[in-house]
This record gives C-alpha cells, structure tokens and sequence, in this order.
C-alpha cells in the first residue's frame, strides 16, 4: 500500500490545478491540508483491517488514502461528478478503494453493502460537507443499523450541541437526538487554516459509538421526539406552556401538568433541565393520558 501523499498544501493546489478543479461551495468543499489532523480523524476512529469504511466525500481522496493504509476496504461515496477523474488518479493504486459517484442521502445503504457482500459492521468516517450534516448524521443514526460507529469533522458549534447535558446553552433536541442512538466522544478541535479552503467556522472531530440498544425505554420514540421538539421550539417557556402551545401535540394545560408531576418534576421547569430519561418518562406519561 503506497504512502498517502495528499494532505499537504502543496499536493491540493498540485491536484487542483492539473484537473483545473473549481471548489463547489454548494457541495460544502473544504479539503484537508494537514497530516495531523488525518492521522487524528483515523486514529479516533479506531479503525482496523478488520473493519469496512464507509467514507462520505472523499473530495480529491485526501482522508481516504489514510483510511486506505488502516481499513480492509474503503468505499467512498462523493457527489460530484467533476472530482471522479481526480480520485482516479489520487486512489489509483489503493487497491481497497471503490468510489461511489452518488448523493449519501439518496443511496440506499444496506442495499449497497449487500451487493458487495459486506455483511459485518461498517464504520463510517469523513470530513462532512456541513451544509448538511445534521441531516447526514441524523439519516446514519436513524435507519442504518450496521454502522457501528460515526467518526466525523464537523462544525466545531454543532459537535458542542451533540455532546452538551442539561441546563447548558448548547442542549437542545439534536443532544437528545445523537445521544438516544449513541455515545458522542469529542476527539479534537481543528481550526480552519487546516483546510483549503479556509472554512469560516472553527471545526471539530467527534465520534458517536451506537448503542445496541438505546440507552432509555420509552413506548413510542417518535412520540418522544415530538415532545422534545415542542420543549425545545419554545425553550424561554415553561414546559407546560410549550407542551400546551404546541400544535401537532394537542394536550391542553391539565393534560401537561399532571404528567410533569407524575414525573416528579417541579411544575414551572423548562425543557432544557430535562434529561433523556426525564423525557422517556413524561413521553410515556403523556401517551398514557392523551
Ligand atoms: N474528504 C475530503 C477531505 O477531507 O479533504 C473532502 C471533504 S469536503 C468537507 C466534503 C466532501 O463531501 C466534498 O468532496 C463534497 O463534494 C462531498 N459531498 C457534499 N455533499 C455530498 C453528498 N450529499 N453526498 C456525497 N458527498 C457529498
């Protein structure tokens, strides 16, 4: 297996301008330019030949060499088009890599790794496009069960709010979200000028580890979702009120109030002091009086 050979300022522009590529900033294009970062990413994932990766955006196949070098196999998934010619050249003699030229939301993922008889775990591992990474991240969780763990450079913002516990600023409905499905670890924080180019936002690497079962029981998780969303839409308000005021809930003030003092908590709380396991119980409170 050759030496990664990308990952360094000299080697992007090189790349970049032999194939005369243009950033596209509607596909959220920042690449890596720093090998400290690449190993940080791969050695936080825990990767080894054992393990089949799942890369979303190999952009010009920087942190898919790397991954190459430590995985089994790798398979690659990038929208655009323009870079295939690239990675081409970049992943020639990585022998373990196939690209994938498709939209990772549009891409059904089981069907995928069946058709390459991939039938163990699957750990996915990339330098997200952030402008959708809530939706990318929250599409893995949700319905991908063989994906065992998530080790991804996101906004440095939302990893804050995918790690945060109650009472804090950045708690809100997607902490509940990732931490219902799986363990988040903060890895590293990583400034922009280790990209080119430069993002404007500061940038971290976090790892969520799936839970075999979800941490919490509650009777209807969607229906918990749905209250942790009225919690949170209207967070200045008491729970009760956003309980009340919220539409597709349709729970009047008693209905509310009886189920957070059933719950034993104090009737003027606001969402954000709830836990993960205080919202399982009063979903279930609330189910059972609705
Ligand atoms: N992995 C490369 C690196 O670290 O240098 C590139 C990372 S760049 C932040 C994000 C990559 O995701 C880009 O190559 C972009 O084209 C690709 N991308 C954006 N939206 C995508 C989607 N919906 N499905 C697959 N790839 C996507």
């Amino acid at each position: 297996m050759p030496t990664p050979d990308l990952g360094t300022p000299a080697r992007t522009i090189e790349v970049i301008q032999k194939y005369e590529f243009a950033f596209q900033k509607k596909f959220g294009q920042n690449f890596l330019i720093d090998p400290h970062v690449l190993g940080k990413i791969v050695r936080a994932s825990g990767v080894t030949k054992e393990d089949c990766v799942l890369e979303i955006g190999p952009g010009i196949g920087t942190l898919t060499q790397y991954l190459a070098c430590e995985a089994d196999r790798v398979i690659a998934v990038e929208i655009d088009r323009g870079l295939m010619p690239v990675l081409a050249e970049t992943l020639r003699e990585y022998d373990n890599v196939e690209v994938v030229n498709a939209d990772i939301m549009k891409v059904d993922i089981p069907a995928l790794l069946a058709e390459r008889n991939i039938t163990g775990a699957v750990k996915v591992v990339a330098n997200l496009p952030y402008y959708i990474t809530t939706p990318i991240l929250m599409h893995l969780l949700e319905n991908e069960k063989e994906i065992t763990s998530i080790t991804v450079m996101i906004q440095k913002e939302v990893a804050e709010r995918m790690q945060a516990a109650p009472g804090g600023k950045d708690y809100g409905a997607l902490s509940l979200a990732v931490q219902y499905y799986a363990k988040p670890y903060l890895a590293a924080n990583v400034p922009p000028n280790c990209f080119m180019p430069r993002p404007n936002v500061g940038s971290a690497v976090i790892r969520l580890d799936r839970y075999e079962e979800p941490p919490v029981s509650v009777s209807d998780p969607a229906y918990m979702f749905s209250v942790i969303r009225a919690a949170f839409n209207q967070r200045r308000k008491t729970l009760v009120n956003a309980l009340r005021n919220d539409a597709s809930l349709q729970l009047d003030r008693e209905q509310a109030e009886a189920a957070i003092a059933a719950c034993g908590l104090p009737a003027d709380i606001r969402g954000e002091r709830l836990s993960l396991e205080d919202f399982a119980a009063l979903s279930d409170e609330l189910r059972s009086r609705g």
